[in-house]
């Protein structure tokens, strides 16, 4: 039996990054994790001189706490920035299109009809309106019509999260566009007079991983004195006895047992359900509710003229309406030095999603045949690729489709019943490495306050032990920030 002041179940980024922002107010805190490895989702692989992601490949990050993280955590010496010079494209009409990232730039782009360039410019007119449940599909297409949803937004939306337009919550996923309606009535006047008033944010977007890719962030914030992490442990059984919780785990070396005051879940939601089922069967039905999108991630290695695109790019999306078999794909050897041998390029393409969910039960011939048909011709490919690795992850990214901002509200309200116990993981206030470290901050800010509170103050408070969920950033992408 051992005791920490704060345990902590689940040793991916929203666990680890958590505990990282514990161990910087002088709290002792434990790590459970039921893999050898640190990281969860978070895996970097160095095969046959190429380094490839298993899922997040970057940081796209305007949050000034993650760059304080980076730098405490001394990973500042080996991030490695993105060119912010390099072309985004999405697929437009069987061909890559630069996606214009200025408004003269969008004025004569091919990728929007005049009327559509119209529509967007009407948005100023258009009265707010919108209910909470609205979604994504529905919000852009109202504000500034279908020709953005179809070219701009679907293919974020389904590439970068996996999920359907047409049933992700607009206001968990493009918090800021829908903040900037409620707030002025329109997207595009918000923009304008955050623009006049300069509240830009001081950290413009910075696109970055590091030398030897994310694990050197989860291994960083693994190795920081004062968290003591213990992998191959898996967490079996919660219970709350004398107002602490004590949690029961398994490992190759037997039973393991241990009290705290302040617990934090930081698994998948489909494991936290698990585990809180006996102890709450409402709260752990809600939890199990919470859908997630497979998604497969295929990384080819080619040598480099075999390739006749001039790849001036960091890849391209797919929208929903082009007949391709994949979501996208990232020129990960573009985007950083050192992901493929010399002469030689990295193309990371991501499958399945809500878009083809079952894509990811196929043969990993299947799936290399489906991607080089569309690819090869785009991309003038010759030949087959030298190297080829598949990840595939059946329940890739939890999806704030439907009711997700209630079921929150109910999941918080739950949590009061619960003294010191802590949901932070993924499927709460945004999937993106950059809200995870962001989140992490928020509930050990919390933890803290509470354990310097005196002990009998925090023992019989309810109201307050619940992670705070205001509106979520689902997206990794920073395009739905307001004022820029
Ligand atoms: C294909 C893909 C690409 C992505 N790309 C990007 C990107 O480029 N940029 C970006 O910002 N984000 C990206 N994301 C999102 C991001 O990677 C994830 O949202 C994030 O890593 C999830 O972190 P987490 O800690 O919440 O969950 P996880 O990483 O799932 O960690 C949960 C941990 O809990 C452990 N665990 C579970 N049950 C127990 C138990 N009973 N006891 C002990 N331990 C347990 C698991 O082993 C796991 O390690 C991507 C995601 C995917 C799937």
């Amino acid at each position: 039996m051992s005791e920490s002041e704060v345990l902590i179940i689940g040793g991916g980024i929203s666990g680890l990054s958590t505990a990282w922002w514990l161990a910087q107010q002088g709290i002792g805190v434990e790590v459970w994790e039921t893999a050898e490895h640190p990281g969860g989702k978070i895996q970097s692989t160095r095969e046959a001189g190429y380094l490839s992601e298993r899922s997040a490949g970057l940081l796209v990050n305007f949050r000034p706490q993650v760059d304080r993280l980076i730098q405490q955590a001394g990973l500042e010496t080996r991030k490695q920035s993105r060119n912010d010079r390099l072309n985004r494209y999405v697929i437009h009409q069987g061909h890559l299109a630069s996606v214009p990232m200025e408004i003269p730039a969008m004025a004569i782009s091919p990728l929007w009809s005049w009327k559509g360039k119209l529509r967007m410019l009407a948005e100023i007119l258009i009265p707010g309106g919108g209910s909470a449940d609205e979604s994504v599909a529905r919000f852009i297409t109202r504000r500034l019509g279908r020709e953005i949803l179809e070219t701009a937004i679907d293919p974020f939306v389904t590439g970068t999260l996996a999920s359907d337009p047409a049933l992700a919550s607009a206001q968990a996923v493009l918090p800021r566009l829908t903040a900037l309606e409620q707030r002025y009535g329109s997207i595009t006047l918000g923009m304008l007079i955050n623009r006049v008033l300069k509240r830009r944010r001081a950290n413009r977007a910075e696109t970055f991983s590091f030398s030897g890719g994310m694990s050197d962030l989860v291994q960083s914030l693994a190795s920081t004195p004062g968290i003591h992490l213990r992998t191959g442990l898996r967490a079996t059984g919660i219970e709350r006895i004398d107002g602490a919780w004590q949690v029961t785990g398994e490992s190759a070396q037997g039973p393991h047992h241990t009290t705290t005051p302040q617990l934090i879940i930081s698994t998948p939601a489909d494991g936290a359900a698990r585990l809180l089922g006996p102890l709450d069967r409402q709260l752990a039905s809600l939890l199990d509710g919470i859908e997630y999108a497979p998604v497969a991630v295929l990384h080819m290695g080619l040598r480099r003229e075999r390739i006749a695109h001039p790849l001036d790019g960091t890849g391209f999306l797919v929208p929903r309406r082009e007949p391709l078999g994949f979501n996208g794909n990232l020129w990960m050897s573009n985007l950083f030095p050192g992901r493929a041998p010399e002469d030689h390029i990295l193309l990371t393409s991501y499958l399945g999603g809500m878009r083809n969910p079952r894509q990811v039960e196929q043969t990993d011939q299947q799936m290399v045949t489906t991607l080089l048909t569309g690819l090869a011709p785009l991309l003038g490919i010759q030949g087959e690729p030298e190297y080829l690795r598949i990840d595939r992850h059946r329940r890739g990214l939890p999806l704030y489709h439907g009711d997700y901002l209630h079921r929150t509200r109910e999941i918080r309200t739950l949590l009061t019943a619960h003294p010191g116990l802590h949901l932070c993981a993924n499927y709460l206030g945004g999937v993106s490495v950059r809200e995870r470290i962001h989140r992490g901050m928020q509930t050990a800010r919390q933890i803290g306050e509470r354990l310097r509170q005196p002990q009998s103050t925090h023992r019989e408070d309810t109201g307050a032990a619940v992670t705070p969920i205001p509106i979520p950033t689902g997206s990794y992408i920073g395009t739905d920030r307001p004022g820029e």
